[in-house]
């Protein structure tokens, strides 16, 4: 999943599935929370009052913060999203400590994050057991004689990704479930590539003086492995496992095929692996892993199986038992000897990252906590910092917001209005979960015990395995959350049609529970739909009101929709930081399309949540006010000129103050401000852009 700058996993990526039932957004307005108005001093106090807002708007309201705030050593950028980030992880760090710490009762949440992270940081039992904890899959791997029993080894490795982006380096194929591409009604198993230590295919195929020179460093990292294992010949072992590794990524897809979810879309049958790709005993595969009931299959890159399958058959038995035995280590580094953990964080830290300073290994046991518990985590996070009122509030915003959406797509008029019916049902299937999911993963049967870092993470594996597994014969989940609350961030589901913002994501400045409404509809709500906006634009007219694979844009939509995108393209290219420098409109149009309808939409939504009444004036500034500064300062950063100089070469994303200036194109802002013709920011009526 991909995380867009200002939310996190969604906007960059057409790697989605999507599908959804539709639920709590249109559940009444009984949760709708009045504005409770306080702490606005914070976002006042950033702001500089002696600039014109008409002039600088973003240094109107952010004046006082970017004077005091500075960069911090070893860092090129710094803003709200890397602010909180830190916040929050401090936060997760002292609760898993916490939790570690206190007699909690057994079989609780708070025993079981406890446990893992104690486990974890035990290093001297995690030395005093060596490699003791894989003597039986060791022993399994030795016992592979033939094709069938290899086939049947490989089936075992087939566990679960996260997600569809995440290249998994430790087993040849990885595993998703989620519906199909073009079935809402099912969850199929979804195949993916994998298994190259370095990650990437062309690291492997590549003929550049750096990238032979990165298969040595590699080569000499898998002997490295093999020999502290207690290998023998683990040169020659080796040798043949790079030499393996480089026919597997022969065989993987082109990495340009990953920006096109079409290509992804290849239902294979059972029979089909027998067919199509020969070489691997596909019954002996499928019943290791658990899938030997299953007719259905989604193949997201065929060449991958084919090729993998292929060498199955044609490559020497040892040498895939050497190159399971290297992986085996690797997946499962973090829980043995230190002497293995160093020698991965040299390659794959300093070599392959170019990071210099080895890993902490309590950051390593909070993040791996975090990864095999992270809904466990999750709950006493919420219980401690996002409570039923906050998500109730929330809710409530996010109901202003789509009722506000539904509106501006009944008035759009470059959409047909045949395509303007299919976005009004989209948008009353879109399932918006804000805060934490209503029901949390029943961890009950997962056993964690202190003391066993590697039988932890191994059972922790299993018990997320056999969940995919059961959900292959349950209905579609549109709401199960694909990110842990506890970390700031939003995704959006295309497939399901779901869009998810985490209770971290929801924490001032960009929203408080108990904060002022026209400052968290500004900030918040602007951001919640710039994300929703996604759903309906180029990104999200591939997938329809249930998530699946199917255009519902006409061309003349598209032309239309180009048209009005257009005259805002012009003005972010006028938009000039340096001398020699200005933004690229074209670049950053999708993004900017956003901001503006999700500026335009949080609008409609606050003037909304007011419920005809003129909402109160807080030190002076009134709801409009405010509403506009929260904008803005949600979008303050401070950077260097080559951090400044990059993104505005390669991100699709503006930097923050011209993301802050799409004000100028809300009338309401003109009024808030009495802005006036002789302003430098001041746009003509007919020269404000709209599109949504
Ligand atoms: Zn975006």
């Amino acid at each position: 999943m991909s995380q867009s700058e200002e939310v996190s996993m969604a906007s960059g990526s057409t790697n989605r599935f999507f599908a959804s039932l539709w639920t709590c957004l249109l559940a009444g307005s009984l949760l709708l929370v009045n504005c409770i108005l306080v702490r606005v001093e914070a976002a006042k106090g950033d702001a500089n009052p002696s600039v014109k807002p008409g002039d600088d708007f973003y240094g109107y309201a952010n004046g006082e913060w970017l004077a005091h705030v500075s960069l911090p050593a070893g860092q090129h950028t710094y803003d709200n999203r890397i602010m909180m980030a830190e916040k929050t992880r401090d936060r997760v760090r002292e609760l898993i400590q916490e939790s570690a710490a206190a007699h909690v009762p057994s079989g609780s949440v708070a025993q079981k994050v406890g446990d893992y992270y104690a486990s974890f940081t035990n290093e001297a039992d995690i030395e005093a057991k060596g490699f003791a904890p894989l003597t039986d899959e060791m022993g399994r791997i030795s016992a592979i004689a033939n094709r069938s029993t290899l086939s049947a080894y490989l089936g075992t490795t087939l566990i679960r990704e996260v997600d569809g982006l995440t290249a998994n380096s430790d087993h040849v194929f990885g595993v998703w479930v989620n519906q199909g591409f073009e079935d809402a009604d099912h969850n199929l198993p979804h195949l993916w590539q994998g298994g190259l230590g370095l990650t990437e295919s062309g690291r492997y195929l590549d003929s550049s003086p750096q990238a032979v020179e990165l298969r040595v460093k590699y080569q000499a990292h898998v002997a490295a492995v093999l020999r502290l294992a207690g290998l023998a010949d683990s040169d020659t072992r080796a040798t043949s496992t790079v030499r393996l590794e480089t026919s597997i990524a022969r065989a993987f897809a082109p990495d340009s095929d990953a920006a096109d979810v079409f290509k992804q879309n290849n239902p294979w049958k059972r029979g089909d692996f027998d067919r199509k790709a020969p070489g691997i005993d596909w019954d002996a595969y499928f019943q290791s892993a658990g899938l030997a009931k299953l007719s259905s299959f989604l193949v997201w890159q065929p060449s991958a199986v084919i090729g993998v399958s292929a060498l199955v058959g044609s490559e020497d038995i040892e040498a895939w038992k050497d190159y399971l035995r290297f992986h085996l280590i690797e997946h499962y580094a973090q829980v043995l000897p230190k002497a293995v953990r160093t020698e991965g964080s040299n390659f794959y830290g300093e070599i392959l990252s170019g990071g210099a300073e080895a890993p902490d290994r309590v950051d390593e046991a909070i993040d791996a906590t975090n990864g095999a518990l992270g809904e466990a985590v999750g709950q006493l996070y919420t219980e401690r910092y996002f409570s039923g009122d906050a998500k109730r509030r929330a809710q409530a915003m996010a109901r202003d917001l789509v009722t506000a959406y539904r509106g501006r797509i009944a008035n759009l008029t470059w959409m047909s209005p045949s395509t303007r019916e299919k976005a009004l049902a989209k948008l009353a299937a879109l399932e918006i979960d804000v805060g934490y999911p209503d029901t949390w993963i029943d961890y009950s049967t997962l056993k964690i015990v202190p003391n066993d870092a590697f039988g932890n993470m191994k059972r922790a594996e299993g018990f997320y395995h056999e969940r995919d597994l059961a959900k292959l014969n349950q209905p579609v989940n549109p709401v199960e959350w694909p990110l842990n609350v506890q970390v700031p961030g939003a995704v959006i589901m295309f497939s399901p049609n779901a869009e998810f913002f985490s209770a971290a994501i929801l924490q001032p400045p960009y929203f408080d529970a108990e904060g002022d409404s026209a400052s968290n509809y500004g900030s918040a709500g602007a951001g919640m739909a710039h994300e929703i906006t996604h759903s309906f634009d180029e990104l999200g007219n591939i997938y329809d009101a249930r998530g699946r694979l199917r255009m519902w844009w006409s061309d003349e939509d598209r032309s239309r929709f180009h048209r009005e995108a257009e005259k805002l393209a012009v003005q972010l290219d006028g938009y000039c930081p340096f001398a020699d420098l200005c933004l690229k409109g074209k670049q950053v149009l999708g993004e900017s399309v956003a901001d503006l309808a999700g500026l335009l939409v949080a609008h409609d939504a606050y003037v909304l949540s007011l419920k005809g009444k003129a909402d109160v004036v807080i030190d002076g500034f009134t709801g409009e006010q405010r509403f506009f500064r929260a904008f803005a300062q949600r979008w303050r950063r401070v950077q260097n000129e080559t951090a400044l100089r990059k993104q505005i070469t390669t991100d699709t994303h503006p930097p923050g103050e011209y993301r802050s200036d799409t004000v100028r194109n809300i009338d309401a802002w003109y009024k808030a401000f009495k802005v006036a013709p002789s302003d430098k920011l001041y746009l003509k009526p007919d020269a404000r852009v709209r599109v949504w």
